[in-house]
């Protein structure tokens, strides 16, 4: 006597059975209840998403987990996401194995302004880096700095010229304390209270480098 599917009568010989039931309604039954849109904080000036930790570039990963925020219960593998939609394989382990569907969910952008952009929007600046020397290398070091500082979670928030060269501002001491020994620069470092945050002294670094 063939099982049938306490729902839809289907046999096995037809359908992969789940418990009392076939493949299809237990699709039914456990993704019924999905919403068609899902909400994502996103940062609208650089459009960095936000995962529970971090902003960050909308990859794979990162969208994997901004849904697991939102989506609980299911194991999740994004498809496809292009800001408007996301395509994503939803799975479920049960007894008698894992249970999939792949659900297209329209996008909707909890617009934010991170606080990297904020920062930046601010002006903030924890570090300035004084290059003084000939014209000539006085460019091509910024340069190397600007490449840099861009490979790296920081930013400069402004270059200005100065008698003999140039100074940058830039927004993140420690990445400047990393820099300058992957260049084996010698700068002589001075510290400026800049304030107190959360009881803490904060200091500006002045990095002054001869070239
Ligand atoms: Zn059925
Ligand atoms: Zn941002």
């Amino acid at each position: 006597m063939p099982r049938h599917c306490a729902t839809c009568s289907r046999t096995e010989s037809e359908a992969k059975f789940y418990g009392d039931f076939c493949e299809f309604c237990m699709k039914d039954k456990i993704f019924n209840g999905l919403p068609e849109e899902i909400e994502i904080r996103t940062c609208k000036r650089c459009e960095r998403i936000w995962t529970g930790t971090r902003f960050t570039a909308p990859t794979k990963k990162a969208v994997d987990e901004a849904l697991h925020l939102r989506l609980k219960g299911y194991s999740i593998d994004v498809k496809e996401y292009n800001g408007d939609t996301v395509t994503v394989e939803l799975g479920k382990d049960l007894k008698d194995g894992t249970i999939t569907t792949e659900k297209s969910l329209k996008v909707l952008q909890d617009k934010v302004v991170c606080g990297d952009c904020y920062k930046r929007a601010s002006g903030y600046w924890e570090a300035c880096i004084q290059l003084r020397g000939g014209e000539a290398r006085v460019a091509k070091t910024a340069e190397r700095i600007e490449k840099y500082v861009g490979h790296t979670g920081a930013f400069i928030t402004k270059s200005e010229n100065a008698p003999n060269g140039i100074d940058i501002y830039v927004s993140d001491k420690k990445t400047v304390n990393e820099m300058v020994l992957y260049f084996h620069m010698k700068p002589i470092t001075t510290y400026t209270l800049y304030g107190v945050k959360q009881g803490r002294r904060v200091y500006r670094n002045t990095y002054s480098i001869h070239l």
